[in-house]
């Protein structure tokens, strides 16, 4: 590493995902020609997570696949990487960071890209070996070792880890259990109509689905997991348990700098938070979206591919908005999906389909009045960006012409 610490006009991103390598990416492309050093608490250069529990897991995606960028990328653009080093605090009066070696290092702007973490299971036995979480490369590959044919393998969670996970595991051959607190996975994100269609579609391969279910304990025997006992009394036997119940901002480093935290890193629509020279972008950002009218944290990758961009921008002093729709992805056996929009529980008074849902082949459309708020189409594909313009144009649309697969989406807009 070259000597930062008397360099002036250093840019630092504390981070090691997505966000940081894209916002280093960005950054040399807008021009910063000053020092730019990447802190990254995990050994590994940036990769993309979402082959994690797809591609990756099932054996069919190589590790070099999953870099964001090639390894000599970073010399080539003087981006000093410096891995497996974690920021303990940032000074924001004297503009530094502190490492977790004591080193200081000064900042001009600071970006803090730290993401987030699975959110733990705090019931008694959850600290035994082979209960496993799915965040880093490695924790995919101790999947990976787990899911075997006609291993026992409970999954805790029924959101998208949940169900990618055991998608994953049903494919390696293993028996799969996925508990979940409501009556259907997914239905406080999707509703009813088409949280239904991934129960149906999990239960067509043979995965047993327990809802509205609570976990009491995991037991175990010589310190390794064996089974998962509900609050029912039931107990189902495990060889290995994923867990997969969401995800938190990494955002005390920000709280003790003093920066505004909210569920996430406050930011405006151009990325900086509440303190001079320092940015936030990806999973740990609420930032406002000026589009949506409110703050939104989103936990996505598109969000981390792109935000960044408008962050680099910033640090250069130049305008930018970060205004792109949220997006994001899932692929489980032979469905793919893909949604853009804003839909909160609560938020919409119905869903539209188009296509049919029993063949799972269809696009659902959260509406607002006769507004499109959110739009999902299920192993259809190139409607995606039609969905995202007529979500912005906040056109009326009426429900008949949405649902009608021969009206062109691009016809109804305005
Ligand atoms: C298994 C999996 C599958 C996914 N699949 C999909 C999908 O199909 N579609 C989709 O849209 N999204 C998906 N996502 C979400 C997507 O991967 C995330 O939104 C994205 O990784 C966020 O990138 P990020 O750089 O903001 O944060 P992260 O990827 O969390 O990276 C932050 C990095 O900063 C490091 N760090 C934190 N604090 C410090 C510190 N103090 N000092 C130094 N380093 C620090 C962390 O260790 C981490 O390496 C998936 C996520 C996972 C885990």
């Amino acid at each position: 590493m070259r000597n930062i610490v008397s360099t002036v006009n250093t840019f630092v991103i504390v981070g090691g995902g997505l966000a940081a390598g894209k916002a280093a990416e960005a950054l040399r492309e807008h021009g910063h020609l000053g020092p730019l050093l990447v802190i990254g608490d995990e050994q590994e250069r940036p990769y993309l997570r979402p082959p994690l529990s797809k591609g990756y897991l099932l054996g069919k995606e190589e590790r070099d696949s999953i870099y964001v960028h090639p390894d000599d990328w970073y010399p080539k653009h003087e981006v000093d990487l410096l891995l497996g080093t974690s920021v303990k605090a940032v000074d924001r009066r004297a503009k530094e960071v502190e490492l977790d070696d004591g080193r200081r290092v000064p900042y001009a702007k600071l970006l803090l890209a730290t993401g987030s973490s699975p959110r733990r299971l705090a019931v008694p036995g959850a600290d035994l070996d082979n209960v496993l979480y799915l965040r880093h490369v490695g924790d995919s590959e101790r999947l990976k070792a787990a899911f075997t044919k006609g291993a026992r393998i409970v999954v805790i969670g029924d959101g998208w880890i949940g169900l990618e996970t055991a998608a994953a595991a049903r494919m390696a051959g293993a028996e799969v259990t996925v508990l979940g607190h409501s009556e259907l996975p997914l239905l406080k994100v999707l509703g009813r109509e088409a949280a239904e269609v991934f129960a149906g579609l999990h239960k067509d391969h043979g995965v047993r689905l327990r809802p509205r279910v609570e976990v009491e304990r995991i037991t175990g025997t010589q310190g390794r997991v064996d089974g998962v006992v509900l609050a029912d009394g039931s107990r189902l036997v495990a060889d290995a348990v994923v867990v997969g119940i969401g995800i938190t901002p990494n955002d005390q480093l920000a709280q003790q700098a003093g920066l505004d935290v909210r569920d996430g890193i406050v930011t405006d629509e151009h990325m900086r938070t509440s303190v001079a020279d320092v940015y936030a972008a990806g999973d740990v950002a609420n930032a406002y979206h000026p589009l949506l009218g409110r703050h939104v944290r989103v936990e996505h990758w598109a969000n981390a591919l792109h935000q960044p961009n408008t962050a680099a921008l910033s640090m250069l002093g130049k305008d930018a908005v970060y205004d792109r729709l949220p997006y994001f992805y899932t692929d489980q056996y032979d469905l793919g999906m893909e949604y853009t929009g804003y839909a909160e529980p609560g938020g919409y008074d119905r869903v539209v389909f188009r296509g049919d849902t029993d063949e799972r082949r269809f696009i659902a459309f959260w509406m607002s009045g006769n507004r499109v708020l959110a739009g999902m189409s299920v192993n259809v594909w190139d409607v995606i960006d039609p969905i995202r313009s007529l979500i912005q144009s906040r056109a009326d649309v009426d429900d008949a012409l949405l649902a009608d697969p021969g009206v062109p989406l691009g016809s109804l807009l305005p």
